[in-house]
Order: structure tokens, then C-alpha cells, then sequence
């Protein structure tokens, strides 16, 4: 992989010393170079999507909080705002075009950036499947790593491509991509019948509902990323948590060297993408195939 030159931004950062992850260092600054050395990968997982942003003005340990859909006051203009064609007496939803945009989140402490899966080019025609794997707790690592393949195998064996993030937090996700053609509706079924189908095959392995998804020692398979409007978190987006994490695209043939779904931080993250020999998630548009 080779990070093409950081790109320039016109975004002024005001006070590029305030400290996000206090326990980290991580600054403003700090962040803004992370998404510098990122951009062109995760520009296509970000650019003209419907996005949620989760905004912690004060950083990680600060006690605000904001899952924000829409417009804020004092937004920086280079977030813009879309109208949902569904929702046209609704407030407007945001989006970015470009780095500076990228760079408005940053001086706006969004540490958290979850699109829709798909683009406003296609609203209704979803390009992504987001299958997202919740480990309880005393379920192992290799546990984790065992239900992603299970997932491949079965959008494999739909004939659809499968590639694998951390999240960031505990799990891991299975993200397909898709050429956009089915609707949310059929997408979504196409998702809940997958986790439907793992929890009937291996009922002491898997949970499809979210009801039970306390329960020790099973991974609940969470589908509900994959409706109208729901979101998941971007690749190579940081995650407002301790450690300050990443969520990561991996190789499937290295799934079982990472440690854990928080393997991957902003600290650790450039550098990999400097020396690795190719990007795991590199043919995600060109596998694309529709859900027939
Ligand atoms: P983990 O590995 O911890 O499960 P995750 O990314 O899979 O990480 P969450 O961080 O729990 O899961 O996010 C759950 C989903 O709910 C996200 O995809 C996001 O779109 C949405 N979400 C997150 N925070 C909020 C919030 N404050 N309000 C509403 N929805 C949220
Ligand atoms: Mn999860």
C-alpha cells in the first residue's frame, strides 16, 4: 500500500492540542493527521453517504455526548446537508464530498463516523451488507473468527463477495459489497434470513435476536445494520473508546494473528498501511454483485 501524499486541507483546526484520548495523547491534531495518512482509503466508505456522527466535544472521557443525524449550530460548512427524498419535510441529512469535509468532522470531535450503506447516488439501491458479529463475554477470540468464516461461506455460496473489519469495540464485521440493485427491504431479509439461518444450524453457537444476545458464551449475529436509514461504523474509522481503536479492514488469511477487535488503534494503524504489501479491502467495489 502506498498513502499517496497527505492531502491539503483549508479547515482551520482550532485548538489543535485539545486531547480527545486524554489516556492516549491523542490530540485534535493528533486526529487529523490519522485521517491524513487514511484518506484514500477510507474515501470511498465515507464520500456522498448519509452519515450519523457521533461527536464528543469534550473527548472520550469528557461527559458530552452526541449521536448526531442532522445539522448542528455553528456546523462547519464544508459538512453539507441532503435531503432524504423519503423524508422531504424532515431536517436534512449530513454528508461530506471531500477531505475538507473529513477534516470539518475532525475540528468538530466526531471520533465516531457510522454511514448508511449505500450512497445518494442510489439512496434506495443499498452497495454494502454489514453482518455484525457480537461476541458475549467467555466467548474466545478464535470463536469470533470461526462465525465470520460462516458468514463468508454462506454470502459465498449466494454468490456474493465477503470482506472482514475489527470493529473496534469486541467484534468483528462482515461487510459485502453489492451492486446496488436490490431495495432496503430485500436486503434486509436477505440479512435477518442469514443470522436466521446461522441460529437454526448452530443454536448453541449463534443468536439472531437481539433479546437474547446477553447470554453467555454465544455471538449474536446482528443483521439490523442493513435497514433504511440504520448504520455501522466506517472502515477505518477511530471509535470513541479507550485504546483509541480503529475499525480495521483485515485479510482473511490473517484473521487468526490479530489479537483482538481492538487490535488496531490510531497509533498503529499508518504505519501498517505504509508496510503492507496490498489492502485487504482493495477489490471491495470491483467484487460487487447484485442480490438476486
Ligand atoms: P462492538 O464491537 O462493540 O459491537 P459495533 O460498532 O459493532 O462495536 P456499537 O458501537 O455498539 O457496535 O454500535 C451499534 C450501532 O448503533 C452503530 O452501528 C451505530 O450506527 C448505532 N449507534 C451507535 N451509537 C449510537 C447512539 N448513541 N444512538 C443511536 N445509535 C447509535
Ligand atoms: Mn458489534
Amino acid at each position: 500500500m502506498s498513502p499517496s501524499n497527505p492531502p491539503k486541507s483549508d479547515v482551520v483546526l482550532t485548538h489543535p492540542d485539545r486531547l480527545y484520548w486524554p489516556d492516549e495523547g491523542v490530540t485534535k491534531q493528533g486526529l487529523a493527521e490519522y485521517y491524513a495518512a487514511v484518506w484514500p482509503f477510507i474515501a470511498p466508505y465515507l464520500v456522498n453517504r448519509p452519515l450519523a456522527l457521533l461527536r464528543l466535544p469534550d473527548g472520550i472521557k469528557g461527559h458530552q455526548r452526541f449521536f448526531q443525524k442532522h445539522a448542528w449550530k455553528g456546523m462547519n460548512a464544508h459538512i453539507g446537508e441532503i435531503a432524504d427524498p423519503e423524508e422531504t419535510d424532515g431536517e436534512e441529512l449530513l454528508c461530506i464530498g471531500d477531505f475538507d469535509g473529513l477534516m470539518a468532522l475532525v475540528q468538530s470531535a466526531v471520533l465516531e463516523i457510522h454511514p448508511w450503506g449505500t450512497t445518494t447516488y442510489h439512496w434506495e439501491r443499498p452497495d454494502t451488507i454489514t453482518m455484525d458479529l457480537d461476541p458475549g463475554e467467555d466467548v474466545a477470540w478464535s470463536a469470533v473468527i470461526s462465525a465470520a468464516l460462516d458468514v463468508k461461506a454462506r454470502l459465498e455460496a449466494r454468490g456474493l463477495a465477503a470482506f472482514v473489519k475489527t470493529s473496534g469495540g469486541k467484534g468483528l464485521h462482515v461487510v459485502t459489497p453489492l451492486a446496488p440493485k436490490a431495495g432496503w427491504a430485500a436486503v434486509k431479509d436477505f440479512a435477518h434470513s442469514l443470522a436466521e439461518s446461522m441460529s437454526a444450524d448452530a443454536p448453541e453457537r449463534y443468536l439472531s435476536t437481539a433479546t437474547k444476545a446477553k447470554r453467555g458464551g454465544h455471538i449474536y449475529i446482528d443483521y439490523l445494520r442493513n435497514g433504511r436509514g440504520n448504520t455501522a461504523v466506517a472502515a477505518y474509522s477511530t471509535r470513541a473508546r479507550p485504546g483509541a481503536p480503529v475499525s480495521m479492514p483485515i485479510d482473511w488469511t490473517e484473521s487468526n494473528e490479530i489479537s483482538g477487535a481492538a487490535a488496531f488503534t490510531l497509533a498503529n494503524v499508518p504505519q501498517r498501511l505504509e508496510t503492507r504489501p496490498s489492502d485487504p479491502w482493495r477489490d471491495f467495489f470491483d467484487a460487487a454483485a447484485p442480490l438476486e
